[in-house]
């Protein structure tokens, strides 16, 4: 079915599906790892280019592609590529973007790996790389370099919910000829679209809003234009990091609820972010739904909504934050974030681990700062927990 011009809610059931041989009303599975030629002229026409018959799944799947057509549509981009995690993806753009002497300008509170990489691999090969806080414009001004070829931004940032202005990061970028990619994963294409910003490439970690179900790791990178889409897809080819198509078939599945999972888990998270901004043992809380938020009016220009990620400091710091994360019982202590689930986490010790204290600080990631990913249950429920989890501080 073309959904092109179709609403949202339509994109995300039909987009990407196809005409299957028996009228299959989900997209098969079509587990196999390389495709039978008609004959030795159609080989060689496939690898040409001449045919577009599939080869290997690396390279290519129907599965796959199913989940790669659907994600391009709704992020209004030119194609995707979908890779085995979200950190696949993160990494076969920054090799198909960077390389020797080339710069590349980040927003310090990057997802933990997605810096890491950077600060531990790349720069071995002789990449140069500047860690800013991208939500001050005039630091990416400042930033950039005669051989930046990279703007790398997280908006909002994990877990510091600092937003960046995508259009106006872009214009500075494009200035200088410098490449925009954005990290979506925080508010999936349903609150935010980087292309249409903007940005050059979008990606996200499927694992997290878009597969919504906690049962999937996985990542997607679109980008805008052909000649970009080919560069990337040539690396992930080359690079190997492709998904499987049972986790494109799970994940596709995971897509088609995103607004209804989306509209629930925020509803959802601005009562608990109301709460907890109310409640006396808690020092401070960064949502952007809050009026509170120091962008909460950008977050309402550029997002259709504000997600469901909460930061939190309690009076009494890490001590106070552990006795809460030891007392939930509704919420899982457990990293990622954005599925049906409430999860609580600790960045410092957990998935800020990887940075030195001297840069998590800079970062605005202090020791106290307690992250809840917000879920769909019954706010009741949530707020019920975490009322006799802070109890007992
Ligand atoms: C989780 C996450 C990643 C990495 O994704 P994986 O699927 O865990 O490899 C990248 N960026 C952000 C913002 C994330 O939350």
């Amino acid at each position: 079915m073309n959904t092109k011009n179709k609403g949202f809610n339509t994109k995300l059931v039909h987009a990407g599906s196809y005409d299957d041989v028996f009228g299959s009303a989900t997209t098969p599975i079509y587990q196999t790892s390389t495709f039978m030629f008609k004959n030795a002229q159609h080989g060689a026409d496939c690898f040409a280019g001449k045919s577009d018959g599939y080869i290997y799944t690396r390279i290519g799947n129907p599965t796959i592609n199913a989940f790669e057509d659907a994600v391009a549509e709704l992020e209004h981009g030119f194609g995707g590529v979908a890779t085995s995690s979200g950190m696949a993806a993160v990494s076969t753009v920054y090799m198909a973007l960077l390389g020797k002497d080339k710069h590349i300008v980040c927003s310090s509170s990057v997802y933990g790996p997605s810096r890491g990489v950077l600060e531990r691999d790349f720069s071995r090969y002789g990449v140069e790389m500047t860690f800013i806080d991208t939500s001050d414009l005039q630091q990416i001004k400042d930033a950039i370099k005669d051989n930046t070829s990279v703007l790398y931004i997280e908006t909002p940032t994990n877990p510091t919910m600092q937003i960046t202005d995508i259009e106006e990061a872009s214009k500075i970028a494009h200035q200088h000829g410098v490449t925009v990619v954005v990290d979506n994963t925080f508010s999936s294409p349903y609150l935010q679209n980087p292309l249409v910003l903007g940005a050059d490439v979008v990606l996200h970690s499927i694992t997290k809003y878009i597969n919504g179900h906690a049962d999937i790791v996985g990542g997607v990178i679109v980008a805008k234009e052909e000649a970009m889409y080919k560069k990337i897809r040539g690396q992930m080819i080359y690079l190997g990091g492709n998904m499987d198509p049972h986790q494109a078939y799970m994940t596709h599945r995971g897509l088609k609820t995103l607004s209804l999972r989306m509209e629930k888990a925020e509803e959802n998270a601005m009562k608990v972010a109301e709460y907890l901004e109310k409640h006396p043992k808690v020092e401070w809380i960064l949502y952007p739904g809050l009026k509170s938020h120091p962008q909460h009016e950008l977050a309402k220009k550029q997002m259709k909504g504000f997600s469901s990620m909460i930061s939190f400091g309690l009076k009494g710091g890490l001590d106070a934050g552990r006795i809460v994360m030891d007392n939930v019982h509704l919420a899982g202590l457990a990293v990622s974030l954005g599925g049906v689930e409430s999860l609580i986490q600790h960045p410092a010790s957990m998935t800020h681990a990887g940075m030195s204290k001297e840069a998590r600080e800079e970062a605005g990631i202090t020791d106290g700062l307690v992250r809840y990913s917000v879920g769909i249950e019954n706010v009741e429920d949530i707020i019920e927990d975490l009322e006799q989890a802070m109890a007992k501080i």
